[in-house]
């Protein structure tokens, strides 16, 4: 007796599912899309991309993660993909083209071995294997940095920068980068955050300023206030200077016109008693992050005093750092030991901008760099161009390990692991010689990029390797291979080690998957009807 087959369902009507193959082949190409999105930037010879968002808004960049979060990519894998840019803008700062491009390699190389019907778990376990050969070897490799050497950080910088728009001014970028790395990370505890960057149009890149303290948008409350303070004694206040309102409604009744004039002059005796705490601490500049009353402005000016109110809590967090003052958060507290000092306070008006110039001050632990650009997509991309090499050189000095650059670091991994790959047997090894393959992605598109023979210069560079020159990498002008380290082609190792790492975790990751579940939400699938019924 035959049963009566029902269908059964699980998931809720519109869930669309693709399992197997289908996953895992839709997977991978939606990975080796983003990774090829980017691909033509990589290097100095990089081509920038414009993109135009949904306001109209036009960003040219060369930058990898820059240009994928711009791209709002909606694909599940492809978004697990840009998540590895982001890491490495995160982690280091640069190196988010080379993470991208990796890892779509990684991918595209896995795809040949599946189709030879090599399983992924075979995959998976010869990619980690030589992710971890990779990391040995990176550490043998890498050559120690003193932090003095500002020689060789400045070739980081440098390095950092070629390809990009702000190339031209790059000698004077890397000079600031590396200067303000150093003062806000001398101590060993860098964060990127105590170096403000500040971008403003209308002077050309080599005009950017660092300033030895911090840069605020904002003026001076009261247009008689000084322009220009020095030796500023600056009190940081997070009250207002004003007379507090109360939460209740009240009422006066006031019978006489004396009364009234009694009241407002004692309002008038209180906020100059305000003032008055300021004055007594030896306060010449105040920066308040609340308000400051119109009648305090007016007695702050009398005496002198640049004042500017609503001051952002990030800036305030730096001008603490910068001068060494201490933000006190009740007036009354105010003493002269709360001071932070500074050579000038002054205020600039740049473009349609007024500025306050906090600067001159003595070991200060936050900087800003004024970054300059004719227009303001250029101000932007050289901004972007300084992140990275502040990146770079903030990295070099917390891992105090350099690599070369120019594909030499890369082929010379790649060089490793197929050695490697011949002491293991059986599929992994192809598994482990496909990762050495994929490696050489970077000095292949470094190449392309250029407008070079890929085959011919991975040929040149693999027998230059096999003669025992580590740093051979590509010189992209001439085509030939160049020791990249004497060309001064430097890079911290933290940025092969993070890319490497997040590079083969993802693909790893997308490889496991072999059942892709996408809710109707997720699918992004509107019911056909819903449209014309105009909900
Ligand atoms: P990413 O976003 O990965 O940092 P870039 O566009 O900055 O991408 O390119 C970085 C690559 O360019 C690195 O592999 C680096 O070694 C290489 N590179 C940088 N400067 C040179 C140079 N002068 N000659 C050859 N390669 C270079
Ligand atoms: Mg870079």
């Amino acid at each position: 007796m035959a049963k009566e087959i029902q269908p059964v369902i699980i998931m809720p009507e519109g869930t669309q599912r693709s399992t197997g193959k289908t996953a895992q082949g839709n997977n991978i190409m939606a990975a080796k899309l983003v990774a090829e999105t980017v691909r033509t930037t990589l290097g100095p010879k990089g081509m920038d991309k414009m993109i135009v968002d949904s306001f109209g808004d036009v960003t040219v960049t060369n930058d990898g993660v820059t240009i994928l979060e711009e791209m709002k990519i909606e694909h599940p894998a492809a978004k697990m993909v840009v998540e590895v840019a982001k890491t490495q803008e995160a982690e280091v700062g640069d190196g988010t083209t080379t993470a991208v491009i990796i890892a779509g390699e990684l991918l595209s190389q896995a795809e040949q071995l599946l189709e030879k019907n090599i399983h992924s778990t075979v995959i998976i376990k010869g990619y980690r294997l030589a992710t971890a050969q990779c990391l040995r070897k990176l550490e043998e490799i890498s050559q120690p940095i003193a932090a003095k050497d500002d020689q060789l950080l400045k070739k980081i910088a440098m390095t950092a920068m070629t390809g990009k728009g702000a190339e031209a001014a790059k000698e004077i970028l890397a000079a600031i980068a590396v200067k303000a790395v150093k003062r806000v990370g001398e101590d060993g505890n860098f964060n990127k955050d105590h170096i403000k960057i500040e971008k403003k149009s209308g002077a050309s890149v080599d005009h950017t300023e660092l300033v030895e303290g911090v840069v605020l948008e904002k003026e001076a409350v009261h247009p008689s206030m000084p322009q220009e303070v020095d030796n500023a004694k600056i009190a940081l206040l997070d009250c207002a200077i004003e007379i507090k309102n109360t939460e209740i409604d009240a009422k006066i009744q006031i019978t006489d016109p004396g009364q009234m004039q009694a009241f407002l002059d004692q309002e008038e005796q209180m906020l100059l008693k305000l003032v008055d705490t300021v004055t007594a601490s030896g306060a010449n500049v105040v920066f308040c992050q609340k308000g400051i009353d119109d009648v305090a402005q007016h007695y702050l000016a009398k005496r002198g005093i640049y004042a500017a109110r609503r001051v952002r809590q990030s800036d305030m967090e730096a001008l603490a750092r910068a001068t060494g003052g201490t933000i006190v958060t009740n007036l009354q507290d105010l003493t002269q030991s709360d001071l932070g000092k500074a050579g000038k306070v002054k205020e600039l008006k740049m473009g349609n901008d007024e500025l306050t110039y906090v600067m001159g001050c003595k070991n200060p632990k936050a900087v800003t760099i004024v970054v300059r650009g004719g227009t303001d997509h250029i101000a932007d991309e050289a901004k972007r161009a300084l992140t990275d090499a502040i990146g770079d050189v903030a990295a070099s000095l917390k891992s105090g390990a350099v690599v070369a650059g120019a594909g030499s670091t890369e082929t010379e991994l790649s060089r490793h692991i197929r050695k490697f790959a011949e002491s293991l047997g059986g599929r992994e090894q192809l598994a482990v010689e496909a990762f050495a393959t994929s490696l050489e992605v970077v000095p292949r598109t470094l190449a392309e990029n250029a407008g070079l023979d890929p085959i011919d210069v991975i040929t040149s560079l693999k027998s230059a390797h096999d003669l025992k020159q580590t740093w051979a990498g590509i010189d992209v002008s001439s085509g030939r291979t160049m020791d990249a380290w004497k060309q001064g082609i430097l890079e911290p190792v933290k940025i092969k080690t993070q890319a490497l790492s997040s590079a083969s975790e993802v693909a790893q990751m997308i490889l496991r998957i072999d059942d892709v579940i996408l809710s109707e939400k997720g699918a992004e699938a509107p019911a056909p009807d819903m449209g014309a019924m105009g909900m």
